[in-house]
């Protein structure tokens, strides 16, 4: 990483050693005001000078400040080359790029500054060269002004173009960065979770084990061994939770498919999630037919199905019903997941599975992603149903056996 500091800093320091170098030979090859050392000359001195220290100082000094100084400064250096040697029309090309300089920035603010001035600037440019110049000293502008205008115009939009195409592709770069970042964490806090689930189901074990001792203690009355019974059924239940969590938190590596009955997953699956749901008071309904099966991995299934449970129950409004059913359509097993929240428009359903893309402050945007590869590993479709504000209908199909 420092490497690539160091030398991205080098680069830039020789380019910009390039860069005055060119200015520098600018001033004294060939150039017919040299003898002079009149006002013009002494300015594009003085210019020459101050860029180049602006951009000799501009690594150790990356302030707002500091940018507007070198674009302003640049930009009079080209009005002033364009000014003092008239019949070097190249210079012109310099005053159409002035809007690019911001671009390496990557300010915005600043572009558009930039760009506005550069506009006004030329605009009286070629004012003061129709009306007093009339063509003495700038011939190949003032022969063909509208021509000239309409270059300069057209290479302001893709000067224009180009600042819109990067600064979107470095705006969703930042976002990715940041969203990788946030699902790094996530994965160590889930891996934590994990750890700690797993403690927890030894301490539950011996609980266990002693409880399941007094069930068979004579000594006890039948009152207190139902109790005890009831103690045990509890603590199946928490190690049945546990279980469930740590299949989905740490999936074996050697994945296989087995045949599932689509009803029994669905049935733990709802256990897992009914909690979940119970926090906005949402309550998850089972509609299921029987000998519903497919092939595919247990463990997959299940996080197929979470991932699109989790987000009805996050979509739907407090008190709101999220209803599961699944039938038989041909020769597939159809599983739709509907429910009655705040659904989606026509680019959001676009944008679903792409990775990281989430309207959740704080989803992860990932879970679509796995679901997409799930379904297309095991040769099902995934469709979706909705209308922004109407609820959503999520239908799964995979093919029966
Ligand atoms: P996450 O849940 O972490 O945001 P997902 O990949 O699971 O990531 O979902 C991506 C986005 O898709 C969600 O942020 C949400 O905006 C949208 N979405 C998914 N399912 C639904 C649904 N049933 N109703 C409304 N929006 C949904
Ligand atoms: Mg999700």
């Amino acid at each position: 990483m420092v490497l690539i500091k160091s030398l991205k800093r080098n680069i830039y320091y020789i380019t910009v050693l390039f860069v005055i170098a060119v200015m520098t030979l600018g001033l004294f090859m060939n150039n017919p005001r040299m003898g002079e050392f009149g006002v013009g000359y002494i300015s594009h001195i003085l210019l020459v000078f101050i860029l180049a220290v602006c951009l000799l100082l501009y690594p150790k000094n990356r302030t707002y400040v500091f940018r507007v100084m070198i674009t302003i400064v640049a930009a009079s250096y080209f009005y002033t080359i364009f000014f003092l040697y008239p019949a070097t029309w190249s210079s012109f090309i310099f005053l159409c790029f002035i809007p690019a300089i911001p671009i390496l920035f990557f300010d915005s603010k600043l572009f558009y500054f930039s760009l506005i001035l550069n506009s006004v600037s030329i605009i009286l440019v070629f004012c003061y060269i129709v009306i007093f110049d009339q063509g003495h000293q700038y011939p190949y502008i003032e022969q063909d002004v509208i021509g000239n205008v309409i270059n300069f115009f057209g290479s302001q939009a893709i000067i224009y173009f180009i600042f819109h195409l990067t600064n979107g592709r470095i705006k969703k770069q930042k976002v990715y960065y940041e969203q990788i970042q946030q699902s790094g964490r996530l994965k160590v806090t889930g891996q934590l979770a994990a750890a700690v689930a797993h403690e927890i189901r030894n301490p539950l074990t011996v609980v266990r084990g002693f409880m399941q001792l007094f069930e068979q203690d004579s000594s006890f009355s039948a009152e207190r061994k139902g109790q005890i019974a009831l103690v045990i059924d509890e603590l199946d239940a928490a190690e049945e939770v546990i279980s469930q969590f740590l299949s989905v938190a740490k999936p074996e590596k050697a994945v296989k498919a087995e045949i599932e009955d689509v009803k029994l997953v669905l049935q733990s699956v709802k256990e897992l999630l009914q909690s979940y749901g119970l926090l906005h008071d949402n309550w998850i309904e089972l509609n299921v037919i029987d000998d519903c099966k497919i092939i595919i991995n247990t463990i997959e299934f299940k996080q197929l199905l979470i991932n699109i449970i989790k987000n009805a129950i996050e979509a739907s409004k407090t008190g709101d019903v999220v209803l599961i059913s699944v039938k038989r359509e041909k020769d597939n097993v159809v599983i739709k997941v509907i429910d009655q929240g705040i659904g989606m428009s026509e680019a959001e359903v676009e944008s679903l599975g792409t990775p990281f893309y989430s309207l959740k402050s704080k989803g992860t945007g990932l879970g679509m992603m796995i679901c997409f590869n799930i379904v297309e590993k095991y040769k099902g479709a995934i469709s979706f149903e909705t209308s922004k504000g109407h609820g959503t209908t999520v239908s799964i199909s995979f093919p029966s056996i």
